[in-house]
């Protein structure tokens, strides 16, 4: 039974097809045929029988669209061949991110990037950076951003970069990393911290060295662990972020709740991102193992029934739904073993959310809420915004409870040649800042075709 209609691409040719999101049984499927390439099918919403997820309709949540005031393309051949922004996307940004190399220390068998390759291009120079961080607080505003890559440590530079951005405006700076630098260079965490970096954004894909192994090629969790020290002494908030693959690790989720909790309040939250096929990916397009979002809400609450309920997600205020979920609680403590108590958010909040009046609105909020709660310092109130009035009762939420004592759990997961939904596209507010001058949604900047094709591969 058909539930919607959708416009998705050809993994193969990447030729924009019509699509159809189908039910079958309890789980939704994307549904698209190419004339050329044949018929393919992706799962969407699945989850284990029984399980408490919400049906994939009950979680819809229809937004006003938020188009750019200042667009960068025009629309010519449609979305997703105008990207830059064009003047049809949906909604603002509200992580901008920026890969200030592709050189990696590390050779991950799986890497959305595809970093760390001989033949990578060599780093932007840095006036290249600070004109991708001039366009983006152009055309977004003082919004969150990412530095990423590749390995950003990898630069010796990255205290400068980050100098750089923290005198731009932006409302939080991350470094997204794999943590090996921090944990093995005394006083690389203070470093980064006194250059002005608020939080870092760690890859820490599960609570077991066998899985790690698999996913990164080597044990790793001993230097993750220090990596997290160091960060807590220097002042660094640090979320923890798992690529997740089913069969893989997505049994050890419950697992690593618990050792994120472990971790203590420097550890603001545990970010879950099932792996889609761009970059390095070692598993064919049509058998990939595969994880949708009430896959993970199950593992989840499952797994770690004293800690997570199902009932705790909410869909995003801002991006598109069917792209995360998210849940905020405030720390706990009982007979010594860290846990967990949900907080409920205003309804204009985001993550997590009910429908926000706007798009505008819910961008504003999560950026707001992302700024202060991953690094723990007042975000800049939203004087001269129109929208700000939809944020009432933020503050007082916000004061409830402290940055340390609270604790996100939140699920991205990326869409692929196989599962891209051009409204999903649309709604997008995690935008990658380029060389070519462009603004990308990131599942288009980094979408690959069946044969390694690069929908947007010039001017990474
Ligand atoms: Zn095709």
């Amino acid at each position: 039974m058909i539930v919607r209609s959708a416009q998705s691409l050809c993994p193969v040719c990447l030729r924009r097809l019509d699509a159809a999101y189908v039910r079958e049984g309890d789980a939704v499927f994307l549904r698209k045929t190419c004339q050329e390439h044949g018929p393919f099918t992706v799962p969407v919403w699945r989850a284990p029988q029984a399980a408490p997820v919400p049906h994939f309709t009950a979680w819809s949540r229809p937004k006003a669209p938020s188009f750019p005031e200042h667009p960068l393309t025009s629309v010519r051949e449609g979305c997703p061949y105008d990207c830059g922004l064009c003047p049809e996307h949906g909604q603002h940004t509200c992580t901008g991110l920026v890969e200030v190399t592709m050189r990696c220390n590390m050779a991950c068998p799986v890497c959305y990037a595809d970093a760390g390759r001989a033949d990578a291009a060599p780093d932007p120079e840095l006036d290249d950076i600070a004109a991708r961080l001039d366009m983006l607080r152009h055309v977004s505003g003082p919004c969150n951003l990412q530095l990423s890559g590749g390995e950003p440590t990898v630069r010796e530079d990255l205290p400068e970069i980050i100098g750089m951005a923290r005198r731009r405006g932006f409302g939080l700076v991350q470094c997204n990393t794999n943590g090996l630098r921090l944990a093995r260079e005394d006083g690389y965490a203070a470093a980064l911290a006194r250059a002005g970096l608020d939080s870092v954004y760690l890859q820490w894909d599960g609570a077991r060295e066998e899985s790690t192994a698999i996913l990164r090629g080597r044990h790793c969790l001993d230097a993750k662990r220090r990596a997290v020290e160091n960060c807590a002494r220097a002042g660094l908030g640090v979320v923890l972020v798992a690529t997740v693959v089913r069969g893989i690790n997505d049994g050890e989720l419950g697992e690593l709740l618990r050792l994120a909790l472990r971790l203590g309040p420097a550890v603001r939250g545990l970010h879950i991102q099932p792996a889609a096929f761009f970059g390095r990916y070692p598993w064919p397009l049509e058998k990939s193992p595969r994880l949708t979002l009430p896959e993970v809400m199950a593992a989840l609450s499952q797994q770690a029934p004293e800690l997570a309920d199902a009932a705790d997600f909410h869909p995003p205020g801002c991006e598109h739904e069917l792209c995360s979920f998210s849940a905020v609680y405030r720390r706990t403590e009982s007979e010594g073993k860290p846990g967990l108590a949900p907080l409920d958010m205003p309804a204009s909040c985001c993550p997590p959310s009910a429908i926000p009046a706007s798009a505008a609105a819910g961008a504003l909020a999560s950026r707001r809420f992302t700024a202060l709660h991953w690094k723990g310092m007042p975000p800049p109130p939203p004087t001269g915004d129109d929208v700000s009035r939809d944020v009432d009762g933020f503050d007082r939420f916000l004061a409830r409870a402290g940055a340390a004592q609270r604790f996100t759990l939140s699920c991205m997961a990326f869409q692929d040649a196989m599962s891209l939904d051009l409204a999903r596209v649309r709604g997008c507010c995690i935008h990658v800042a380029r060389h070519d001058g462009r603004l990308i949604p990131f599942c288009l900047h980094n979408l690959t075709s069946e044969g390694g094709a690069r929908l947007y591969g010039d001017g990474r």
